[in-house]
């Protein structure tokens, strides 16, 4: 089980590889690919609640993060779901149009797990509760609500037309087993967390370390700075260069991270372009402002193999904002906002 990420600081999450026993939404992992582990399993995101906003095709299941939310009881367990469209075309700069985000929660005591923590040696995946416990069939392809069933074998159901496609054409006309891999997932891994290290001298803004070295003698001057370095630093940069830079050194310190967060803290902004506004993000349908969760880095963008597949499937960040309360109002998975930061197309090249 995944460790309850706490408020204060930022948790990195890096991507590992991880025998898929331990991803069972029984064990409530953060995990990136593969079919969606659902937390409540009987209410399942309608099929039209997990379509592109852009072209209506069903969007394919990227991460999901178990943050539960300290001193809430209906927060015991409580998972982040995101997903994408797949279809090159949907993609546009500064654009989230074809990203989604649902959150959903349960309190400790509930219908679908035990009380007690699961004991990740000794449970048997034939134990593990799932949706289909709970008279709700998944799509065979994307691990969504499956509503369509196959007419030939009345077992295998679908999400959509497109996925029961998806599954024909590779084969479920002869054989209506297993279907293992259909190439629409993306591969799964676990998500692991941990706090992000910052040193005091780390923490330092150029600019805090340039009046330093101003403020410094002579002897210190040469031995703390190159000088090379301070030149750099003394020319003059622009707002936009100086917000790339400072999330570029942020990151080089682990530069395998593929996620942040920190719930109600600060993003780390890869441009000073297309900020959202206090307006540009919806308050939440209970009526509590939403308030930055968690971030995406660009290096999952290596994981998700994306880049062969499709080049226009890109971003900067993606940044999560769920409700500031994290209510228990409306649908099983709630709907939450994602805003997509890309790169300034101005720029500098920094490798
Ligand atoms: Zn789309
Ligand atoms: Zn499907
Ligand atoms: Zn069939
Ligand atoms: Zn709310």
């Amino acid at each position: 089980m995944a460790a309850p990420m706490s408020t204060n600081t930022v948790e990195l999450g890096f991507i590992e590889k991880v025998d898929n026993c331990r991803l069972f939404s029984r064990f409530f992992p953060s995990k990136v690919g593969g079919k969606p582990a659902w937390l409540e399993l009987k209410n399942l995101p309608k099929h039209d609640e997990l379509i592109c906003q852009t072209c209506g095709k069903p969007c394919v299941f990227v991460l999901q993060i178990y943050a539960p939310v300290p001193n809430k009881d209906s927060c015991f367990h409580r998972s982040v779901f995101v997903f994408l469209c797949k279809n090159t075309e949907c993609h546009k700069r500064n654009n989230s149009n074809s990203f989604l985000v649902l959150r959903s929660q349960l309190s400790r005591t509930n219908q679908f797990y035990d009380y007690e923590p699961p004991n990740e040696d000794e449970e048997k995946p034939e134990n593990h509760p799932n949706p289909e416990d709970f008279e709700t069939s998944l799509c065979r392809v994307c691990g969504c609500l499956g509503g369509k069933r196959c007419s030939k074998c009345h077992t295998a159901s679908y999400c959509s037309r497109e996925h029961q496609t998806i599954d024909w054409k590779k084969g479920h006309k002869m054989n209506c087993g297993d279907p293992g891999d259909l190439g629409f997932l993306f591969l799964e891994f676990e998500l692991v967390t941990e706090p992000e290290n910052e040193g005091d001298e780390d923490q330092q803004s150029d600019d805090e370390k340039y009046s330093k070295y101003l403020e410094s003698g002579a002897d210190e001057k040469t031995q703390d700075f190159k000088i090379e370095e301070l030149q750099k630093m003394a020319v003059k940069e622009t707002k936009e260069d100086k917000t790339f830079l400072a999330f570029k050194k942020r990151v080089d310190k682990e530069p395998e991270q593929v996620l942040r967060h920190q719930r109600g803290g600060q993003p780390l902004w890869v441009s000073n372009d297309n900020k959202p506004t206090a307006e540009d993000i919806p308050p939440c349908s209970c009526g509590s402002p939403r308030q930055f969760e968690f971030q995406i880095m660009p290096q999952l963008l290596i994981h998700l193999n994306v880049d062969s597949v499709n080049e226009s499937i890109d971003w900067g960040t993606l940044l999560v904002y769920t409700c500031s309360n994290s209510c228990d109002e409306g649908p099983a998975y709630h709907k939450e906002f994602i805003w997509k930061q890309d790169v300034s197309s101005h720029q500098p090249d920094m490798e």
